[in-house]
């Protein structure tokens, strides 16, 4: 009986790992260096303008699209706390906002950079859950780039690695 749960254990293989690593170092050299400390920069920028009196926690986001337009967001909370902006999302809203749907389709984004205060005890990887739904949206996958406050680029993952099973328009036959 335990040997037939054990037999539905679902976890990434290993190719499935080393297929996110090639698939982030194959984006890394299409976009290239300048383009991603760019967005890195620009993501630390917006994040200055981020509404926090809550949480205090800053954050900034700025993602490229398939056509090269960059889209930027920064949180910005609510009292009542759940209607909270998150970055992330509202670069999100702003890429779609600008008709990138039009120029690029719905998978628009090829890169998010996120930039916060960085604190090397943070093993977090931004985004959250909720904006990794989001960014699935509009996304078969891309790379995800955390950087500091300074726009210094920390760790480069990918929305795959992140979110191996989430909820997509291809997974999810709906
Ligand atoms: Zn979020």
């Amino acid at each position: 009986m335990m040997r037939e749960l054990i037999a539905k254990i679902v976890v990434p293989s290993f190719e499935e790992i080393e297929a996110q690593r090639q698939f982030i170092t194959d984006q890394i050299e299409v976009i290239g260096s300048e383009r991603i400390n760019q967005l890195a920069k620009e993501a630390a920028r917006v994040r200055l303008n981020a509404y926090e009196p809550y949480s205090h926690y800053k954050v900034g986001a700025a993602l490229l699209t398939r056509s090269g337009g960059i889209f930027t967001g920064c949180n910005s909370e609510a009292i009542s706390w759940t209607q909270t902006d998150h970055a992330e999302t509202s670069s999100v809203t702003a890429a779609v906002k600008s008709g990138e749907i039009k120029r690029s389709g719905r998978t628009f984004i090829t890169a998010l950079a996120i930039a916060v205060e960085y604190n090397e005890n943070n093993k977090a990887m931004g985004p959250c859950g909720n904006c990794l739904q989001r960014i699935a949206e509009h996304a078969d996958n891309c790379i995800l780039i955390d950087a500091d406050d300074k726009a210094k680029i920390h760790r480069i993952t990918s929305l795959r690695t992140l979110f191996p099973y989430g909820f997509s328009p291809e997974t999810t036959k709906i």
